[in-house]
């Protein structure tokens, strides 16, 4: 019985080693400390003895969000048609097709309804394991949906982001994805429903350009990457070392540019409180 397994296949292009999810130990990459896999499991997959936030899939999100785990899902019958052929290292549909098999997802998200602390709420997941997380016209079409049913039953909407961003095998359709959600969040707002965007490890490029920012509170993880271009991307670009820290949540926090930083374990009750305030408002 192997207690690790040796890691093999493409790069990561954050350029961070992804934890191991098979074996009976993690290692943690930031502290270096072993841990048992089901003492993590059990601390909603934070590292015990750093806190280090481990990324988490969209349906243990759901699980861990919604009262009793419990949730119904709608529009998962959507799937990328590769409109544009694409083609790089190896065809985008054999890519879609991996994705699928290994997720048992059709793309990158799940549209979910569920309660939060007794309150009805629709609640979009990403999911970083399918292609990085990232937006193609499926993304855009599910989430712009869950934000189009939110108005329609005046229901407040929870968007988790994880994500590389737009997804690059579809070319400018993932671009204009942007401004679609982008638009259905303005009509969002009209209807007066709030809509709470929670940034998780890594929240990058178009996702942070359009609607992991237009909450009417942004939230994010403890330690999360959050930005447009990536740290390298820019460093290699001015030629110049960024801050230590420099998109990482807190970092983001402390100029502004979200509104609180909230440990997995509160988030629940976080979200709780604040849509409780928002409803009291209206
Ligand atoms: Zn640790």
């Amino acid at each position: 019985m192997a207690w690790f397994k040796r890691q093999s296949g493409e790069l990561d292009p954050s350029g961070e080693k992804k934890i191991r999810t098979e074996g009976l130990w993690v290692k943690c990459d930031n502290c270096r400390q072993i841990i048992w896999k089901k003492d993590l499991e059990e601390n909603l997959n934070v590292c015990p003895k750093c806190d280090k936030h481990f990324r988490i899939d969209a349906r243990t999100r759901l699980a861990q969000l919604l009262d009793d785990g419990k949730y119904e899902i709608f529009d998962n019958n959507l799937s990328s048609t590769d409109p544009l052929k694409f083609v790089d290292l190896k065809p985008y549909s054999s890519r879609l097709k991996r994705a699928q098999a290994d997720t048992e997802l059709t793309d990158a998200v799940i549209n979910a309804h569920g309660k939060l602390n007794g309150r009805s709420v629709i609640m979009s997941s990403m999911e970083y394991a399918f292609i990085g997380g990232s937006m193609g016209a499926v993304v855009g079409e599910v989430i712009t949906r869950a934000i189009e049913k939110a108005g329609d039953t005046q229901t407040p909407l929870i968007i988790i982001s994880a994500s590389g961003g737009a997804r690059m095998m579809e070319g400018v359709i993932s671009l204009m994805q942007l401004a679609k959600i982008s638009a259905a969040l303005a009509r969002l707002d009209e209807l007066k429903v709030p809509y709470i965007s929670v940034l998780t490890d890594p929240t990058t490029g178009g996702v942070t350009a359009s609607f992991a920012m237009l909450g009417d509170l942004n939230i994010a993880e403890p330690g999360a990457l959050i930005g447009f271009a990536g740290p390298r991307v820019i460093e290699q670009t001015i030629r110049q070392k960024l801050p230590p820290g420099f998109q990482r949540s807190e970092f983001l926090l402390e100029h502004g540019m979200l509104d609180a930083v909230v440990h997995r374990r509160d988030l629940k009750a976080y979200l709780g409180r604040a849509l409780d305030f928002m409803a009291k408002a209206a």
